[in-house]
């Protein structure tokens, strides 16, 4: 496995995002901690302490295209590629309602993080990404995310995420002759604030979406995958 990649984490302050920010930079890999609020991002990275690699917290709002610019600018100014990015920040997981009379506010907040915000990472980090020789693209959605799995609960969530499915699809298809791979991943259920208690450890939800940064160049492109195996959607 290669060493010294530059990694963006979208929602690296916390849960699996945190924890993959951990595994890179343990791995000797430059790591970008992004966090919406720069103060969770530095106590972050604080407690992560020194690791073989580097880990860099980022002010990361993946709402907020102003965000993402200036990011992009100082990337390209610090590394001038970017080798991976993880599309791992995420809401609205646990907000209970039926499609048919949902708040469509909040599907539109869902949409906002989890679709658009993931959307425009990539718009805003794609030419670094274009810079890398291995160009990894790694959306994290969930296994609730499938057409089989469409039955009322969390529509925002399942919504965004199956849209984000097909984001990855097309991105991947566009990509594929720069030679950038493009997944998603699912983490399984993992003991996070999101995932509550009693899920699997967050090292081991970590691992399976690291999968897909972790991939040679032959590796698979525009699929869905937990612990690297294919989930059908
Ligand atoms: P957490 O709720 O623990 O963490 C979510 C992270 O996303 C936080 O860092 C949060 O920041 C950040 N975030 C939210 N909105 C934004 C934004 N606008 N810009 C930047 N960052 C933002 O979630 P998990 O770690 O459990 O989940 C990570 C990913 O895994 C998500 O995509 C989730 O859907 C997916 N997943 C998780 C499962 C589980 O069981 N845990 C199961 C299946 C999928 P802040 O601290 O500021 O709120």
């Amino acid at each position: 496995q290669r060493q010294g990649r530059v990694v963006v984490v979208t929602g690296a302050n916390r849960g699996i995002g945190y924890e993959l920010v951990r595994q890179f930079a343990a791995n000797g890999d430059h790591a970008v901690l992004g966090s919406r609020d720069p103060d969770k991002g530095r106590e972050a990275a604080r407690r992560l302490g020194r690791l073989p690699g580097t880990v860099l917290a980022e002010r990361l709002d993946v709402t907020d295209p102003a965000s993402l610019a200036g990011l992009a600018d100082r990337l390209r100014e610090r590394y001038g590629r970017v080798d991976a990015v993880v599309n791992n920040a995420a809401i609205h997981y646990d907000t209970w309602q039926n499609a048919a009379d949902a708040d469509l506010g909040v599907v539109r907040e869902a949409l906002e993080t989890n679709l658009f915000g993931a959307w425009q990472v990539v718009q805003a980090l794609l030419p670094l990404v274009r810079e890398s020789e291995h160009g990894r693209i790694v959306n994290v959605s969930s296994g609730a995310a499938t057409l089989q799995g469409m039955s009322g609960g969390i529509p925002a969530y399942k919504v965004s995420k199956t849209a984000m499915s097909a984001l990855t699809r097309m991105l991947a298809a566009e990509l594929r002759h720069d030679g950038i791979l493009v997944n998603a991943v699912c983490p399984g259920w993992v003991a996070t604030d999101m995932g509550g208690p009693g899920g699997r450890p967050v090292a081991e939800g970590a691992r399976s979406v690291r999968w897909a940064v972790d991939l040679p160049d032959s590796g698979p492109t525009g699929g869905f995958f937990r612990d690297g195996r294919p989930v059908p959607w």
